[in-house]
């Protein structure tokens, strides 16, 4: 049995190096379908004022994220979520590529009929 050089084990190192990371932000959801989480960061995030959670949307700057009727505006129950069998996140048309806690927010939400 041929023993790897060095060589080729540092090569193989400097690749699973690489792949933890990856594996860290994406993450396969129940659907298989890999996707990453919306960071609140991003800038499309920000001119949106998306959160993870809606507790934490500055109601004065955005009032339509108050409750209406006793019913809490959320990606939940937003037209545009699309909820997958792990039901905390999803994708949403907003931002494409991209999952959304379904307890967020963003000012774009708009009730499902
Ligand atoms: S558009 Fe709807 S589902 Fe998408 S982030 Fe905004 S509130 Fe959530």
């Amino acid at each position: 049995m041929k023993t790897p050089s060095r060589r080729q084990f540092l090569r193989n190192l400097g690749a699973a190096a690489t792949a933890v990371p990856m594996l860290t932000i994406f993450e396969a959801n129940a659907d298989g379908v890999s996707s990453a989480r919306l960071n609140e960061d991003d800038a499309a995030a920000k001119a949106l004022g998306y959160r993870h959670s809606v507790a934490d949307v500055d109601v004065t700057r955005y009032p339509r994220s108050k409750p209406v009727n006793g019913v809490q505006p959320n990606c939940a129950n937003c037209v545009l979520f699309q909820a997958r069998a792990e039901k905390e996140w999803g994708g949403c048309t907003i931002f494409p590529g991209k999952d959304v806690n379904a307890a967020g927010w963003c000012s774009a939400w708009a009730a499902k009929p």
